[in-house]
């Protein structure tokens, strides 16, 4: 396969990890990478790192239990509905 190819069928790998890619031109990349194991690996490894950074473990957030009951998150709440009078009048 040629450079111009091999860097088209890369941008299509890109746009087929996301699920973007039109199923015409999903045939026009199975064909390329029939044939091109260079590209063939380079679309292996860009699923492999998509899945990866897709499936990372989200990260613990603070438990806000004790903050609402005590009314500690709702004095932050009025202080930024306070600020858009859009919002007056929508107090809990
Ligand atoms: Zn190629």
């Amino acid at each position: 396969m040629n450079v111009v190819e091999c860097t088209s069928a890369r941008e299509l790998i890109s746009a087929a990890v996301d699920d973007e890619l039109p199923a015409a031109q999903m045939r026009l990349l199975d064909d390329h990478l029939e044939g091109c194991p260079l590209c063939r690996g380079y679309a292996e490894r860009v699923s492999a790192l998509t899945r990866t950074v897709r499936l990372r473990g989200v990260e613990p957030l603070p438990d806000l239990t004790a903050a609402c009951s005590t009314g500690r998150v709702r004095r932050g709440w009025d202080a930024v509905v306070g600020c858009d009078p859009r919002w007056h009048g929508s107090r809990w």
